[in-house]
């Protein structure tokens, strides 16, 4: 524990939602993966902004848009905290994680990658680190190639030594899968791909809001992450990258604020981060994010990431006991996140989150964004539960008793 001891009633005082009933049984928010609560700090952030010195960045001499500027960019430097990178001209603020992996497949691959040139990927990343680099290929013809996963949802280390080699320009791989909660080693990955001479993007989406991040011990050269997902608003996501490449990258999108001078025949960019950030930014979800960052690290993120391992320790356990289920992933705890995702045999995984919306506990059923995964498996879906640090035990014990009811509820329809 950091600055404040765990407890976990007062984090849940500072999640309002936490507090409603869904179909008459209090809430078990188990759908962290797509999108965290947001606690009272965040909320109150966002109203701050709105009633008393709303006003665009940047470009303003008045007071209030001074104080607006200042509150955006004090955002940049709390985020240079939080994942250990050197200065705020390496942070970008987008939309979302899509688009910081858009971002590099433009800017960055279609100024740096060649036909020919490998992209290397997974067969664990989530649709939004598979589309831009299919895109790229289509367009480039860069070869896109796949290190692929082995039965227990880890991936195949002896392939990714075998495929990343002196023609891969590009390793994009994602910290945490979010459809199975694999952690996979991306620091040791990287440090294969630089003997290479590769670039390396990690897709931190899952991982930044659950595990302790440091950009330099994972070695990465872009890290990319989404707000929503580590109790921040939606519609802000950050590209960190070593501040030489986005020097070296041409722009993403072209408009205000982006460049230095503009006349009719051409324009010149602006520094560096601000050479990416196009057009007025989602100015008041950013400085709420500040306060989402200055929660999480005041609780601390190992502490975060051990009371999630707790939960799904607890969760994997006792889910196992419920007839007719599978569950999916890594039995070696310490190489999995906060994710259980399962079936239960002869029934559909929308089913399952249809029975267990009825008990108040919300899951996601489907493919998660990754259906590769879903296909090495051969399975259309599975239902996911996702840990977030004011998830309880209790409501661990509601979600089996939740599923064992609905192991039951079917088993009696089938017959
Ligand atoms: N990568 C991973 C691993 C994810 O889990 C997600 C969100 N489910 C994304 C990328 C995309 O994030 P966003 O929708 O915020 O762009």
């Amino acid at each position: 524990m950091s600055i404040r001891e765990w407890d976990q009633d007062a984090i849940r005082r500072d999640f309002p939602v936490l507090r409603r009933e869904v179909n008459g049984r209090p809430l078990v928010y188990l759908d962290n993966a797509a999108t965290s609560q947001k606690p009272v700090q965040v909320i109150a952030e966002l109203t701050r902004y709105y009633r008393d010195y709303n006003a665009n960045i940047h470009r303003g001499v008045h007071t209030l848009s001074q104080e607006a500027t200042a509150a955006y960019e004090a955002v940049r430097d709390r985020v240079v905290a939080f994942i250990g990178a050197r200065a705020p001209e390496e942070i970008v603020f987008t939309r979302n994680t899509t688009e910081a992996i858009n971002l590099v497949a433009h800017a960055y691959g279609r100024a740096f990658l060649q036909p020919g040139d490998e992209v290397v990927i997974t067969e664990l990343e989530h649709h939004s680190n598979i589309v831009p680099w299919q895109l790229l290929r289509d367009e480039r013809g860069v070869v896109l190639r796949y290190v692929p996963m082995l039965a227990d949802g880890t991936l195949d280390m002896a392939e990714a030594r075998r495929i990343i080699g002196p023609r891969t320009k590009l390793l994009a791989v994602t910290q945490m899968s979010n459809a199975l909660g694999t952690i996979v080693p991306v620091a040791e990955l990287a440090a294969l791909a630089h003997q290479h001479g590769t670039v390396v993007l990690v897709d931190g989406a899952q991982s930044v809001p659950h595990l302790p991040t440091d950009v330099a011990a994972l070695g990465a050269d872009f890290l990319v992450f989404s707000a929503h997902k580590m109790l921040g608003p939606t519609g802000v996501g950050v590209l960190w990258a070593r501040g030489e490449l986005l020097e070296a990258m041409p722009p993403f999108l072209g408009g205000g604020d982006m460049i230095l001078t503009v006349t009719m025949e051409h324009s010149t960019w602006n520094a560096v981060p601000h050479k990416f950030e196009a057009g007025t930014p989602n100015i008041a979800d950013v400085i709420a994010f500040g306060a989402a960052l200055d929660y999480l690290a005041a609780l601390g993120m190992d502490a975060v990431c051990r009371h999630e391992r707790e939960l799904l320790g607890v969760a994997l356990e006792r889910l196992a006991t419920v007839p007719g289920i599978t569950l999916y992933g890594s039995a070696d705890l310490d190489a999995r996140g906060g994710v259980v995702s399962f079936g239960l045999e002869g029934i559909h995984p929308h089913d399952i989150g249809q029975v267990l919306d009825g008990a108040g506990v919300a899951i996601r059923a489907g493919h998660h964004c990754a259906q590769p995964v879903m296909q090495h498996y051969g399975i259309a879906a599975t239902a996911r539960v996702s840990f977030y640090l004011y998830n309880t035990l209790a409501e661990v014990d509601a979600l089996v008793a939740a599923v064992h009811e609905a192991a039951r509820f079917f088993g009696r329809v089938r017959v």
